[in-house]
């Protein structure tokens, strides 16, 4: 090979070894982006955390400056990873585990599992919440088997199947129904036990993930959060007018508050992606407001929405799932028995 020839190829394999050494780079930063979202997601998942995000009066001024617009940019890049559907799972990286509840509670019975635990534990209370009081109906020495695995680490749990046994008997089997695309909670009768509310803002969501009341240190929560892929459709359940837009944004970054038409009440719309309305605009009930974010202060993609009624001159907000009607979906016809030969599997992994 002449001289010539040989730099040549020298430059070339040159050449290739940075571009290998970007590529490396650049996956690792993605996975790490990945791992990141992923902790904090479940950071955010426990319904008694102690965040004080979106407990601040709705008041104060502020606008987008530089900087915080940047953290938001830089929080979308890794937002994509959050939009795919969970993988199908197989029944090998599947396990039982049976606890009983002690004097701490709920969370007491999964002491065994560690870490894992208290975050399997905060998945399984925002499924019974719906059917009981974990605090008062739930007993020192009641029985609790749960059928769980990963989706992508040992942060994000996906619980199959909950059987509760003692003064009160629940069975909870995760199943995702025609046409939803999410998994949600059903009993032995398919009957669905999360709620939906009528006339929802959103409708593409994965869970709600805090309820109206939850305790946040010293504050509570004034609504009802969401957890959403970023870039879901928010509608607005009323008619009614954009009263303002972005106000604190540092906290509530994108958001949107509409005064309802016939009443005295306000409803918010915080941590936005893109909106879709400005100031003045009239909406009509269905609308398409934004798209859902993970703007301001939050810990994960998600639509925190909240009622502010008027009363006496005064805002005063109110529980979104007492506001609106609510629904289940009763499982029928072939889906019912698709849901029924999967629970059965579940039953004798629970046993
Ligand atoms: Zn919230």
């Amino acid at each position: 090979m002449k001289a010539s020839s040989r730099i040549a190829l020298a430059f070339v394999l040159i050449g290739l070894a940075i571009i290998a050494v970007q590529l490396a780079r650049l996956t690792s930063r993605v996975a790490d982006l990945d791992a990141r979202l992923n902790a904090l997601e479940e950071a955010k998942a426990p319904p008694n955390e102690t965040r004080t995000q979106d407990e601040e009066p709705t008041k104060g001024s502020g606008s987008p400056d530089g900087s915080v617009h940047r953290t938001a940019e830089a929080k979308a890049e890794g937002k994509g990873t959050e939009q795919a559907p969970p993988p199908a799972r197989t029944e090998e990286q599947l396990q039982t585990f049976r606890g009983s509840i002690s004097k701490k509670g709920l969370c007491g019975a999964f002491e065994k599992l560690g870490k894992k635990g208290d975050v399997i534990c905060a998945h399984v209370a925002r499924v019974l919440r719906w059917r009981l009081d974990l605090r008062r109906d739930l007993r020192k020495g009641d029985r609790i088997a749960v059928v769980y695995g990963w989706l992508r680490d040992e942060n994000e749990p996906v619980v199959e199947a909950i059987g509760v046994e003692g003064k009160v008997r629940v069975r909870a089997y995760r199943f995702r129904a025609g046409g939803d695309p999410y998994a949600s909670y059903f009993d032995e009768q398919g009957m669905e036990i999360p709620a939906r509310l009528v006339n929802s803002p959103i409708d593409g969501y994965e869970q709600i993930t805090a309820f109206f009341g939850d305790r946040r240190g010293r504050k509570r929560h004034l609504g009802i959060d969401f957890k959403a892929p970023v870039g879901t459709p928010v509608r607005s359940p009323f008619d009614g007018v954009v009263v303002r837009k972005n106000w604190n944004w540092r906290n509530n970054g994108n958001c949107i508050e509409i005064k309802v038409d016939g009443e005295e009440m306000y409803a918010i719309f915080l941590h936005l992606d893109k909106l879709k309305v400005g100031a003045g605009d009239r909406v009509k009930k269905g609308d398409v407001i934004a798209a859902s974010g993970n703007t301001g202060r939050t810990t994960a993609p998600h639509l925190h929405y909240q009622l502010d009624r008027v009363v006496r001159g005064r805002r005063k907000p109110i529980d979104p799932l007492k506001y609106h009607r609510l629904y289940r979906k009763k499982l029928e016809g072939e889906e019912l028995d698709r849901f029924r030969a999967r629970a059965k599997e579940l039953q004798t992994l629970m046993r």
